[in-house]
């Protein structure tokens, strides 16, 4: 088989800036270790996330050129609602200026105290949302998915014993709703499978609740359900994703993921009175239904880039290089979480550097060195992004420690990312000079993005 290449040219081009790896050693320690705290610019290659990173193309930036500001009913917005339901079917589309604002509707609305929520795994803005509203949220993920060196095609599965069991202890009628993360990010950005979609929307059937995609990578999941479930290899992806919408009575949506933009979201239900109180709430905090947070220039992109998302050539490349950065590092010998997800390469920082325990944080320690050696921004989720602490101020570290490195989608090649392999394998080959970090300063909540560290 010949190489998989990048499906586009490019037209316009972004400089990075070089630093040496003596500036970056102060560049970290200025920012308090954490490289949150980094000025983009002092960055190489830049994995923080894939959220908003996308390179879009020029058709979307065609559509920037088109976009209707008009306050109401712009023509945008219409573009972009037919993009939406073309995709997941559902009566009602809620634009909102991103993800997390639409999770800060739905769960404002169907949480608060003595209600659950379950899911495979919420992601931390998810989780978040929920615990704000004095409601509850807990994971049910399959035990395959625990596991970080086992090999499975999809270990973002809800667990459906779990699920029957949780329902029966919580109790149905404290329970609004249930949601699938597809991909699940926080889990490794690893698929669930049609099959269990199915099983799951069954559960929910037979007890009478809502079922909920938190959509952010839905076709990059269409893409793993073609190429690894029985029955789908003929499908289109666009066919698989209406097949994942259609068990789901509604979605929450970043589109700054599987939509190939910088900014913007979505909420989209079925439910007429949930609707109306979603809508009335998004007047509050987002705006007007037709425009809800994004300029008419955004809602057009959005509506061009879900078009390009379902494209095969352009999944087939992205899920590749993806693959190929894992396969680089399990050549080397590095812990990674196998199979390699769609979005990022999820380093096992346990097995990485086992002499640090998890309450010096071993994942942070990795992404400092990281960026030390190459200036390469990866992101530690693991006992800092979800450590808590016990009623003895002792931390619960998080049930796995990880390096994420996200790959912005359409904006690096193929030698950015060997040049990525190249500075994890040297941080590999010196694990045993990495050490652990104290926390030194923190907020109650999130505490990822702005804490400071400390070398010990
Ligand atoms: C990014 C993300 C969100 C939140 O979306 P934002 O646009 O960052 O607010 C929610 N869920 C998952 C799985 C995500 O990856």
């Amino acid at each position: 088989m010949k190489t998989i290449i990048e499906p586009f040219k490019i037209k316009s081009v972004e400089p990075i800036r070089f630093t040496t790896k003596e500036e970056r050693i102060k560049i970290l320690e200025e920012a308090g270790y954490n490289p949150f705290l980094i000025r983009a610019d002092d960055v190489l290659i830049d994995l923080l996330t894939d959220s908003g990173t996308s390179a879009m193309s020029s058709d979307q930036w065609a559509g920037i050129m088109r976009g209707d500001e008009s306050y109401a009913g712009a023509k945008s917005f219409y573009k972009f609602e037919s993009a939406v339901k073309k995709i997941t079917g559902d009566k009602f589309i809620i634009p909102t200026h991103q993800g997390r604002a639409a999770e800060k509707i739905l769960f404002s609305i169907l949480g608060g105290p003595g209600k659950y929520f379950a899911s495979n795994t919420f992601f931390d803005t998810t989780r978040a949302n929920i615990e704000f509203s004095g409601a509850e949220a807990v994971d049910l993920l399959v035990e395959v998915g625990k596991h970080p060196e086992q090999r499975s095609p999809f270990k973002g599965n809800l667990d459906v014993e779990a699920l029957e069991a949780f329902i029966k202890k919580v109790g149905k009628e404290n329970i609004p709703l249930i949601m699938l993360t597809v991909t699940n990010n926080s889990g490794g950005g690893q698929p669930v499978s049609m099959q269990n979609i199915r099983e799951v929307k069954e559960v929910c059937k037979k007890n009478d609740l809502h079922l909920f995609l938190d959509a952010c990578r839905f076709a990059e999941n269409a893409y793993f359900i073609k190429m690894r479930e029985d029955g789908y290899k003929n499908k289109s992806v666009l066919e698989i994703c209406q097949e994942m919408f259609s068990y789901a009575d509604g979605s929450t949506m970043s589109a700054k993921k599987d939509a190939l933009v910088n900014i913007g979201g979505w909420l989209s239900l079925n439910d007429d009175e949930l609707a109306m109180k979603c809508r009335n709430l998004l007047i509050v905090t987002e705006g007007f239904p037709t425009y809800g947070g994004l300029a008419g220039r955004d809602l057009e992109a959005i509506a061009q880039g879900l078009e390009e998302v379902v494209d095969e050539h352009y999944l087939q490349y992205r899920i590749r290089s993806t693959e190929y950065l894992g396969e680089k590092m399990l050549g080397a010998g590095i812990p990674i979480i196998e199979p390699p997800g769609g979005h990022a390469i999820y380093i096992d920082a346990k097995r990485f550097a086992p002499h640090i325990p998890q309450h010096q944080y071993p994942g942070q320690s990795i992404v400092c060195q990281l960026y030390i050696e190459g200036g390469v921004r990866a992101v530690e989720i693991g006992s800092v992004m979800f450590g808590k602490y016990d009623n003895d101020e002792q931390l619960i570290p998080a049930m796995m420690e990880l390096v994420r490195l996200a790959i912005p989608r359409r904006v690096y090649t193929q030698s950015h990312i060997d040049y990525v392999a190249e500075v994890v394998i040297e941080t590999y080959k010196n694990r045993n000079n990495l050490k652990g970090y104290e926390i030194i300063y923190e907020t109650p909540m999130l505490r990822h993005f702005t804490a400071k560290f400390k070398p010990i």
